[in-house]
């Protein structure tokens, strides 16, 4: 992995041993003497990493990451303290101040390199959410569920129901979130999504040795719980395990006995970023949807069509039925009662259309009064049988407007295609119902017309 980590230490020596080992790992390394120089370099320079010593002669590391953290532009950077003193006071106003770590020299190579390797995936995973919501910004839900901060499950799974216990109630005055010890066993078994886990406190050993690495590993693995939080209890001292829980996927470690304090300043560093996460993948995903969404109709939009129909071609089953539907002379509709009650009435027959279909089957505006359903699995009997329900849920009553409109009758045209044959492409398949459709208007319009095979 590649990353840019910037070192900050007024002593030239302890620069030069951190750059060692940090470019033998092929990082990438900036430095800066003391305080005022680290807030420039960061500024400038955006690194994505800084690791800080504390003791400097004209800011303390301690300020600098206060200050780091203030700046709008440099908050998101993840920062790890290191000092030659491990005094308790030190240690909990780098972890209020923001810092993610806290290491003691002389640091331990294997700590700080996992300790890196895990900081720079979670940055990296938040610049390219990052990104991704940027190129949606302006389309109106940026700022979506900004402010707004639920609150969160913290789910402790410790070694035995005591233990759990009691990290509960040394917990429970100084996390504001919800805490629920969990067994072991019922760490992975299916959670409501309201009140899934954000983080999970593990210890490294449960029942056996290693089994809360195992556990942490299997939570990484599923798709309900991929995303959430990990925060690894280890032995004292064990910071070889130590390296290996971060390197599968704790966002966090502290070692046993811990302090209640730091575990919770910890904890709420784990929830804010996880906060932070979930916030841009809900924009990403919002975006994503929008961009595939007919935005009059809610209905899904051409290009997610073609895709879905591609893939629903692809699966077992019988067969696909395809059907292109077109209001019949809608532009009538528009010449008498205007645009705005044609989009009413399309709005209202997207919305019938949808009520006559099933969840999984494919319905899609392709644009202007012309729709297409996609069912899978299906024979022609039964596709035809949907086809004439749909034509009727669209015909058979007028479409109420409010206002001087009132009520407007419409009817709709169909055209199927079943496609049996897997090497026949959608785009034929379409054509083939867009044949068939072209039939119903000769014939008369407000029918069904079956394709007769693949030509
Ligand atoms: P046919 O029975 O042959 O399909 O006749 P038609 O009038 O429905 O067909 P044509 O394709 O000639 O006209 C379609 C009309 O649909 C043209 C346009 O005025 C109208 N239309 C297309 N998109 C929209 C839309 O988004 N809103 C509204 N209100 N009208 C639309
Ligand atoms: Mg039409
Ligand atoms: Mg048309």
């Amino acid at each position: 992995m590649t990353g840019r980590i910037l070192i900050v230490d007024d002593v030239a020596t302890n620069r030069i041993v951190m750059k060692v080992k940090l470019t033998s790992a092929c990082y990438t390394v900036l430095q800066a003497d003391c305080g005022s120089a680290a807030l420039a370099v960061a500024r400038a320079d955006l690194p994505d990493l800084i690791l800080l010593d504390v003791l400097m002669p004209d800011m303390t590391g301690v300020e600098v990451c206060r200050r780091l953290k203030e700046d709008p532009a440099t908050a998101d950077i993840p920062i790890i303290l290191i000092t030659a003193l491990s005094d308790r006071a030190n240690k909990m106003a780098g972890l209020q101040g923001g810092a993610d770590d806290f290491l003691t020299k002389p640091v331990d190579e294997v700590t700080l390199l996992a300790r890196v390797r895990s900081l720079l995936r979670a940055s990296e995973i938040q610049r390219e959410l990052r990104l991704r919501e940027e190129s949606y910004a302006g389309l109106g839900f940026a700022e979506a569920s900004a402010a707004y901060v639920s609150l969160a499950t913290v789910a402790l799974v410790a070694p035995d129901p005591g233990t759990g216990m009691a990290w509960k109630r040394a917990l429970s005055t100084r996390v504001n979130d919800r805490l629920a010890v969990v067994p072991r066993e019922q760490a992975l078994q299916g959670w409501d999504p309201r009140n899934a886990p954000d983080l999970y406190v593990i210890a490294s050993d449960l029942g056996a040795r290693n089994e809360g690495l195992r556990l942490l590993s299997d939570l990484r693995s599923r798709p309900a719980s991929r995303h959430a939080a990990a925060l690894m209890i280890l032995p004292p001292g064990d910071a070889e395990r130590g390296a290996v829980a971060l390197d599968l996927g704790a966002g966090d470690i502290l070692y046993d006995p811990f302090d209640p304090e730091e575990l919770a300043l910890r904890i709420e560093t784990q929830l804010r970023r996880k906060r932070q996460s979930d916030r841009l993948r809900a924009t990403v995903e919002a975006g994503l949807e929008l961009a595939v969404t007919d935005s009059l109709t809610g209905l899904h939009n051409r290009r997610y069509a073609l895709r879905r129909l591609d893939r629903m071609l692809a699966a077992p089953g019988r067969g696909v039925a395809v059907m292109m539907l077109d209001l019949d002379h809608f532009k009538a509709v528009n010449d008498s009662h205007g645009h705005a009650a044609g989009d009413a009435v399309l709005a209202e027959v997207a919305r019938r259309l949808r009520d006559v279909l099933r969840p999984g089957d494919l319905l899609a505006r392709l644009g202007g009064e012309e729709f297409i359903v996609a069912l899978r699995d299906t024979d022609s009997d039964s596709a035809l049988h949907c086809a004439e329900r749909l034509r009727e849920a669209v015909g058979s009553s007028p479409v109420t407007i409010p206002g001087r409109a009132g009520q407007i009758p419409v009817t709709m045209s169909v055209g199927l295609a079943m496609g049996h044959d897997r090497t026949e492409p959608g785009e034929d398949l379409i054509a083939r119902a867009d044949r068939a459709l072209y039939a119903s208007k000769h014939e008369g319009r407000n029918i069904v017309t079956l394709s007769a095979s693949a030509a």
